[in-house]
């Protein structure tokens, strides 16, 4: 059941691919990126806690990387694949003590890669570790502390509840309907909500208080949506959001 939910990131990655041109080349990189993290996922017991385990893997995934991904980040993956062990292991290290304040921005490359590399290491621990209690930042992950990458409205009742999930472990938590998860603002005619026929089931919510947004991805609305792989497709909701001078909590991988 756990290996499955990769493969529902990569199915749906394709499809979204196939259906909207302008998100291919994002979505066919993240399908890409997506394959080889299942991968690591998978061989994650016999690592456990020591991120030293997976070091060695590095240089394999960095070449996976130079043959898909667009041109500044391969040449970095390139870069860096012609180091040695010991260095990547302080790249890989130095990057997980401040994993959960990143956000992936040009000039960027190398925290990104590492990024990319760890978060199947991240997954792995948030899935093995009890419940962490909700901390007082709600807008912050309860286990790892990294921001959301994107807003969820899952079925309840006669409406949806709404959860965030995490950028880099992809713990998702409850949040309440109507409030600004960066900072708590709760006055309705401050809360803007964006949305357009392309994605009817994707919402820009954004916060006229603070300025940050997030994408909501709505599955009462479209029960086939795999919330992080409609969140990277629909990017026109973020061109939206920042011509209106709105700024993401966090950037997705691409650094939407
Ligand atoms: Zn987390
Ligand atoms: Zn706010």
């Amino acid at each position: 059941m756990i290996r499955s939910k990769w493969d529902q990131r990569i199915k749906r990655a394709d499809e979204l691919a196939a259906e909207h041109p302008f998100a291919a080349e994002v979505l066919r990189f993240y399908s890409h990126v997506a394959r080889f993290q299942k991968d690591l996922y998978a061989g994650m017991a016999d690592v456990g806690s020591d991120l030293h385990l997976l070091a060695p893997k590095f240089p394999d995934f960095l070449s996976h990387i130079a043959a898909a991904a667009p041109k500044p980040l391969a040449q970095c993956a390139r870069d860096l694949r012609k180091l040695e062990l010991g260095q990547w292991v302080n790249i890989l290290d130095a990057f997980w003590r401040v994993a959960p304040q990143f956000q992936p921005e040009p000039g960027r490359a190398t925290e990104l890669l590492a990024c990319i590399f760890l978060q199947p290491y991240a997954e792995y621990r948030a899935g093995c570790s009890e419940a962490s209690p909700p901390r007082e930042t709600f807008g912050t992950c309860p286990f790892c502390s990294a921001r959301p990458v994107t807003g969820v409205l899952r079925p309840e009742g006669d409406g949806g509840k709404r959860s965030l999930i995490c950028s880099l472990c992809s713990t998702e938590w409850d949040i309440g309907r109507i409030v600004c998860p960066a900072c708590g603002e709760e006055t309705v005619e401050k809360l803007a909500v964006y949305t357009t026929d392309l994605f009817p089931h994707v919402r820009v919510e954004a916060c006229d208080t603070c300025r940050y947004y997030i994408k909501t991805v709505n599955l009462t609305k479209n029960g086939r949506a795999v919330p992080v792989v409609d969140e990277l497709a629909a990017i026109p909701l973020d061109l939206w959001a920042q011509q209106h001078a709105y700024v993401k909590l966090r950037a997705n991988m691409p650094g939407i």
